[in-house]
């Protein structure tokens, strides 16, 4: 009998244990397909033996685009994410919304997050709208008094992209953001927080960063020191792991982020911890 306790307690310790060693979050994976993608992200981590303790999952991106005047479909699209989400404990879902559908886009904030929505979406460029407009601010400062981390494309696409953010981030001090791909081929842009937190009362530290993507493109370029030496000066502690699947694997990103040189207690923090202090999500996988 004791055996068997002791048995069973070595088996409840190793549920997690795997996911823990492995110390992975992926806060940037596209299910274009729902379900099915999920089983192709699955499949696509067990051939390269990774594991994540929690991704970020969104339906947006791809072949679904979100656009304004069709808030249905955009609920539609929200609750079928939210389903799954309850049925995957790793999951945190990522839902959207239109900045220009105004009162339709704050009433989606607030019944997505309601009902198990941790972070909301949009995509300056897919989405076809300007990150200055002042309705795009009036979605923020919602999305951060319901706790809504607001996830932004920001790979500089389009122009000011970075510029845009960074003042729509000042304007709405209350909200936390992560800005996917930290710029892209732009990212020397935000060594500006470095200077910004010396002027005082200007920057709330309310910006994060994904390096989905970027740091496959970057690792072993020319200019990978300089992409290091950014990520320290926007501070390790808010830089977060993502693949960006399917246009990416989240081993290409993990492969190239371990070429960078960083140290063991950065690369810690980037696969995991942040994303868990972020989202807060320490105490859940405590249990
Ligand atoms: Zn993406």
């Amino acid at each position: 009998m004791k055996l068997r306790i002791l048995f069973a307690a070595a088996l409840a310790v190793s549920a997690y244990p795997a996911a823990a060693e492995a110390g992975l979050f992926d806060v940037h994976v596209h299910l274009h397909s729902g379900e099915a993608s999920l089983r192709g992200y699955d499949a696509q981590l067990e051939a390269s033996g990774r594991q994540v303790s929690g991704y970020g999952a969104m339906w947006f991106g791809g072949p679904n685009r979100a656009l304004h005047g069709d808030p249905d479909a955009i609920r539609a699209n929200n609750d079928a994410l939210l389903a799954l989400a309850r049925r995957d404990p790793r999951m945190l879902p990522i839902v959207t919304v239109h900045p220009y559908d105004g009162e339709e886009a704050l009433a989606e904030l607030a019944r997505t997050a309601a009902g198990g929505a941790r972070v909301v979406k949009i995509h300056p460029h897919t989405q076809g709208f300007d990150a200055a407009d002042p309705r795009v601010l009036a979605l923020v400062r919602r999305a951060g008094e319901l706790g809504l981390v607001v996830l932004m494309d920001n790979a500089n696409i389009v122009p000011g992209d970075s510029e845009k953010l960074f003042n729509l981030a000042l304007a709405a001090p209350g909200t936390k953001f992560l800005f996917a791909h930290i710029g892209g081929m732009n990212f020397r842009f935000w060594n500006i927080l470095k200077a910004a937190r010396t002027a005082e009362g200007l920057f709330g530290n309310n910006i994060y960063f994904d390096i989905s993507a970027i740091v496959a493109l970057v690792a072993d370029s020319p200019v990978a020191d300089e992409f290091v030496w950014t990520l320290r000066n926007v501070g390790i502690e808010h830089v977060l792991l993502g693949s960006d699947y399917p246009q990416y694997s989240l081993d290409q990103n993990v492969e190239a982020l371990g070429r960078l040189g960083l140290s063991e207690n950065e690369l810690d923090r980037i696969r995991l911890r942040n994303a868990n202090e972020l989202f807060g999500l320490t105490a859940l996988q405590a249990h």
